[in-house]
């Protein structure tokens, strides 16, 4: 039979295999055994009404030295001439066109090819010739089908015991790469078992055993066995209830690189347009690299039992980038070049419906097990936070609930609960926000809501106040800064005393700023300082807080909010200072000074000169 040439979109892909651009080129033996097994399903099929079709479904590999081949045997249904010609002759019908656009770029190529494969020619990458010998189920006549790559391949007679398919590859002589190492048991056990564990037939391999019994001259004696490599049940293919919580944790330990049992295991089976089946993990604590950039999320992905990618991402949003596991899904076809269009919308699909499932999970958590939800909240919660701020807030809805906070009264509350919990007489959520909740819990804002009854949600992260900003409002109730200049608890009647008292002052009150121009843009009188003397607040949108996180981003470091010196009337030290105002100048402007570092040490802002502080200090109390 004369040398037929393949088609012009397979050759283009042919040489992409030969010129072997893809460095992993392990993913050959993947691809035909995902062939092997998808052959083996289909005679499978027809034996469930057809009694001759049946037989024990395996697929065997055998390594040769000598000649240098590695073959790959199937029981399946096989190939006619015809099929042969038409299978391996042609790549991917479909997708064809778009997977060439593709591979015109190399690295967008190399990407597609690893994470998808690209069928029966990935072995191309391994071997300089491949034989396929195969009899169709129902024909006594077998054939043979050769190729050695670009020169084209040829069709010819053969014989075959039963139906089903050989493939033989003539690995590449060594150079480039240890083609060798194909031929190697622990090669060929360790590429199934991270590849094709959960193939539903055995992928069986010859492999060399000690025996018990040794030689006259005490050497142990071996001897050649069939042992099978996969294990073909996929733990989450398992009813939950049939599996015990020590297989869910050693699967976890033993595939995500974490020594501790996870926090939480969650399963899922989804049917709808594309249905899956999920293992999911949280960990009990965060991997060490969590919180840099070198950590990979994302979460395995299988299309019927083969591994298509170690870590999928598009399957989480980022705010979910703590959760380990495994999808899989047989309505993801493992060949890219014909199914490529559809898989971003296919991998959409199962992200939303994991996304849906994870937060409803997480919601029962927190509702069940309180003490491990906080627990998981303070290894993750702020990644959560991080989601509900990102976008501006595009997540904040589903989000809002699932977040705890730390509050004066050293609970720890959703904004639901504090909600709950408010008394009767209280109108808005009053918040404080700082980097710490024990020195937040002694700001004399803090203190004196506390006196009145009212909790304080103390804000410590960083991200806390711009997600309260955005959300403005929970269960039509203010998020209110206890450090804003426009906080204030007083009743009409208190406000109109305080007013008067604030006339009173006025000149005080306007020389105090005078001495202290360009540092603050306000002072007034408060009546929530409790002992302290002084107190410092923020005018307008941009809190203290807020405004201490967006400078620590390099070239912001001068966003500065606008400060309020807040004083106390009542306080001893505030009539020192009217008398200094009318006596001293000098003096005057060195209380003023010291009153308002006083102010920024209690929000946590160092002073500027630490020495010159001191100083004042003494100046004072000598
Ligand atoms: P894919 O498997 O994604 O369809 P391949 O290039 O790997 O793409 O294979 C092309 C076709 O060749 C398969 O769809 C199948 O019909 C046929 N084929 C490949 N290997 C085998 C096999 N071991 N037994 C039967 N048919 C096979």
């Amino acid at each position: 039979m004369a040398k037929k040439q393949f088609k012009a979109e397979s050759k283009r892909l042919l040489d992409l295999m030969i010129d072997s651009i893809y460095t992993n080129k392990e993913i050959f033996l993947r691809e035909l055994i995902s062939n092997a097994s998808d052959a083996i399903d289909k005679l499978h099929f027809l034996s469930l009404t057809d009694e001759n079709a049946r037989r024990d479904f395996r697929i065997l590999i055998k390594r040769d030295r000598e000649s240098r081949t590695l073959t790959v045997e199937d029981n399946g249904i096989g190939m006619s001439a015809e099929e042969l010609e038409s299978n391996l002759g042609t790549i991917a019908k479909s997708g064809t066109l778009d997977f060439k656009k593709k591979a015109e770029d190399k690295t967008a190529a190399e990407e597609l090819i690893g994470q998808f494969g690209v069928g029966f020619y990935a072995c191309f990458m391994v071997a300089d010739e491949v034989t396929v010998v195969s009899r169709k189920y129902g024909e006594t006549a077998a054939h043979k089908w050769t190729s050695s790559g670009a020169s084209g391949y040829e069709i010819t007679d053969a014989e075959r015991g039963e139906c089903g398919t050989t493939v033989t590859l003539r690995l590449k002589p060594d150079g480039d790469e240890n083609y060798s190492q194909y031929l190697e048991e622990y090669t060929i056990r360790s590429l199934v078992k991270h590849y094709s564990d959960y193939i539903r037939y055995p992928i069986i391999t010859d492999v060399v055993k000690y025996t018990d019994k040794k030689t006259e001259d005490g050497k142990p004696v071996t001897e050649t066995a069939e042992e099978t490599l996969n294990s073909m049940v996929p733990i989450w293919k398992r009813r939950k209830s049939e599996v015990k919580d020590e297989e869910y944790n050693d699967f976890y330990t033993d595939n995500f690189a974490d020594g501790d049992a996870p926090a939480k295991v969650i399963t899922a089976n989804m049917e709808g347009a594309v249905g899956f089946t999920a293992l999911l993990f949280i960990p009990s604590r965060p991997p060490y690299d969590y919180y840099t950039k070198a950590y990979k999320r994302g979460l395995k992905l299988y299309s019927s039992g083969v591994l298509i990618m170690d870590s999928c991402e598009k399957l989480l949003p980022d705010w979910l980038g703590f959760v380990r596991g495994v999808v899989d899904s047989s309505d993801l076809s493992l060949n890219i070049s014909r199914e490529m269009l559809q898989h971003d919308r296919q991998l959409r699909e199962i992200a939303k419906a994991l996304e849906k499932k994870l937060l409803s999970e997480l919601a029962k958590w927190m509702a069940d097990d309180r003490e491990k939800y906080e627990k998981f909240f303070a290894n993750f919660g702020i990644t959560l936070k991080f989601g509900a701020y990102e976008g501006f807030g595009v997540n904040l809805d589903k989000l809002k609930d699932l977040l705890l906070y730390k509050t004066a009264k050293g609970k720890t509350v959703s904004l639901k609960e504090y909600v709950a919990a408010m008394p009767e007489d209280q109108k808005d959520i009053y918040y404080a926000s700082g980097s710490d909740a024990v020195s937040l819990g002694s700001l004399p804002q803090v203190t004196a809501v506390s006196a009145k009854g009212y909790d304080v949600l103390l804000l410590t992260d960083n991200v806390d106040e711009f997600v309260f900003k955005i959300l403005g409002k929970y269960d039509d109730k203010q998020l209110k800064s206890v450090s804003s200049d426009s906080f204030d608890l007083s009743t009409d009647e208190e406000k109109s005393e305080a007013e008067k008292k604030a006339e009173k002052h006025r000149t005080l009150l306007d020389d105090v700023k005078t001495a202290l121009a360009g540092k603050v843009a306000e002072v007034r009188l408060s009546s929530l300082l409790g002992d302290y003397a002084s107190g410092l607040s923020a005018k307008g949108e941009l809190s203290i807080e807020m405004a201490k996180v967006l400078a620590s981003v390099p070239g912001n470091e001068k966003i500065k909010a606008e400060y309020v010196l807040e004083l106390n009337p009542d306080h001893p030290v505030f009539a020192l200072l009217a008398s200094l105002d009318e006596s001293d100048k000098t003096r005057f402007g060195r209380l003023c000074v010291l009153l308002y570092t006083e102010a920024m040490l209690t929000v946590g802002i160092e002073p500027e000169n630490p020495g010159e502080f001191v100083k004042l200090v003494n100046e004072f109390i000598k």
